[in-house]
């Protein structure tokens, strides 16, 4: 069986897009699919655009989701160098034999002088493609163009009837017509080749097999098979996934929210779901099931489960996801991938200690329900690390606020000094003993308390709350409670009152 190539050749022009993202993945899960190899080539030609920054940016994405390359930056490989910048020998090369065998030709026509002739096509209602001006010079012609001081491009010649077919694996046969392809430059003046021309000199030094790539490269499609046609390379296999849209139908754009892979990352995606989530994005399984680990994923990616119609990119589906995976991975994985986040908000410092590690495993498997992101794990085990926080103002209004609150608190303190055993049971035994003594319901006791401890009215159960917390944090935070109610409240109460006079 043929050895399947498949490649992502990203333009380091920006972050790693989404859609980007997208395309890398079903590469990579073509490749691990059927044993084959995945190339990372970096499509650096665009000097103006083309930055160091975005380089890594692209390798740092990737890696982190990681799509890991059989070939590329850092590791090499046969078929390198991986970035076009270093392979543009090739291109003069086989510009200079499309040349010779009068497959392409020079062209010596200034911006200004195709400016105008795009005039005359748009006057005369005619398509603004070139004209093809300087197909048939003679080379008395060029020597003087050149004396000129004239630089030449590189054009292709393409025939001016019949039409060029693309036979995609998931499009289908889609036909263009020859004469909406005009001459297309091939080397710009500066001898750098345009991203069609390097990109099937590459595909084909690459032994690329598959070239699989977002929809909107469709249209160029057929001026890489005049390409390989004239270079009398065999074609590769076209596959052409779906767009990605905004729930709105919209194109995805920075309106929307974060478009980038770092952006995801930055709030507290898992990488795990972030690629599960993107692997939906136009592929189905065949069964129901959603929320797939990677191996499954990968053993059951193919092509013709790929879908024509444009995927659309839910956040709200990617956060649902997300908590999925917050939930189920293993405890020990949420630890290591939440902390950096509680060192960043300086829960924990840079280097975190055994007994902070153990806190916070203990919170996170306490807390790990209430989370979708990691930004939003760090929130809800916030308050096991520090005691600085806020009361929440509707739980103030209703557990601190009334006549009977620090009789409350005074009683929770004294239970909390009282129990004999420091764990769930016996306080909760005690909670409900006591609730009774004093003729009210549990919960009358339990919601200030919770207020007292967490500065929340919700959270996990209050008893292995207080377990956690140990009892001497228990009665730290009961008595500055305390201290809130007497001495802060009354003032803060008396002041909304005069305001709302
Ligand atoms: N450099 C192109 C891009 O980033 C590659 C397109 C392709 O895969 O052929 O869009
Ligand atoms: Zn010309």
């Amino acid at each position: 069986m043929e050895k399947i190539r498949v490649r992502f050749a990203p333009s380091p022009t920006g972050k790693l897009h989404v859609g980007g993202a997208r395309t890398a993945l079903f590469n990579w899960l073509w490749a691990r699919h059927t044993g084959g190899t995945f190339v990372l080539r970096i499509e650096d030609t665009d000097t103006e655009r083309s930055t160091q920054a975005s380089v890594d940016q692209i390798i740092s994405s990737l890696s982190w989701l990681g799509l890991d390359w059989d070939e590329g930056p850092k590791i090499g490989g046969e078929y390198g160098p991986y970035f076009q910048s270093q392979r543009l020998h090739h291109y003069e090369e086989k510009a200079q034999e499309l040349i010779d065998k009068g497959a392409a030709y020079l062209c010596y026509c200034t911006p200004e002088e195709l400016e105008a002739e795009r005039e005359r096509a748009r006057r005369q209602g005619r398509a603004p493609g070139y004209t093809g001006r300087c197909r048939n010079l003679t080379e008395k012609d060029r020597v003087q163009l050149a004396a000129a001081g004239r630089e030449p491009v590189v054009r292709l010649r393409v025939p001016a009837e019949g039409e060029t077919v693309v036979d995609d694996l998931i499009r289908g046969r889609v036909v263009f017509k020859n004469n909406i392809l005009d001459d297309f430059v091939i080397l710009k003046s500066n001898g750098m080749p345009t991203y069609n021309y390097a990109c099937v000199i590459d595909d084909h030094a690459m032994n690329i097999t598959h070239i699989m790539r977002a929809e909107e490269h469709l249209s160029n499609t057929p001026r890489q098979i005049l390409l390989y046609e004239a270079l009398g390379y065999e074609l590769p296999r076209f596959a052409h996934v779906p767009m990605i849209l905004a729930p709105d139908r919209s194109k995805l754009s920075k309106r929307h929210g974060a478009t980038s892979v770092e952006e995801f990352r930055h709030r507290g995606y898992l990488s795990k779901a972030l690629v599960n989530f993107l692997s939906l994005l136009g592929w189905s399984p065949e069964g129901t099931d959603e929320i797939m680990p990677l191996d499954r994923i990968v053993a059951e990616f193919s092509l013709d489960r790929i879908a024509k119609t444009a995927a659309v990119f839910d956040v709200k589906k990617l956060t649902w996801m997300n908590g999925n995976y917050i939930r189920e991975l293993p405890l020990a994985e949420i630890v290591t991938e939440v902390l950096p986040f509680m060192q960043k908000h300086g829960f924990i410092g840079a280097e975190a200690t055994p007994a902070e590690l153990e806190l916070l495993t203990k919170s996170v498997k306490l807390t790990r329900d209430r989370a979708k992101t990691l930004e939003e794990l760090v929130d809800v085990v916030s308050y096991f690390f520090s005691a600085e926080f806020q009361f929440e103002e509707k739980g103030v209004q209703k557990h601190f606020a009334s006549a009977g609150a620090a009789v409350i608190l005074e009683t929770v303190k004294n239970l909390v000094s009282s129990v004999t055993s420091f764990d769930q049971q016996a306080l909760e035994e005690l909670y409900r003993a006591r609730a009774k003594e004093l003729g009210l319901k549990p919960a009358q006791l339990i919601h200030p308390t919770r207020l007292a401890l967490s500065g929340r009215t919700i959270g996990p159960g209050l008893f292995e709350l207080m377990e956690l917390l140990g009892r001497d944090q228990c009665l730290v935070r009961l008595e500055r409670a305390l201290k809130f109610v007497q001495d802060e409240l009354p003032a803060q109460l008396a002041a909304a009152e005069k305001g709302t006079e």
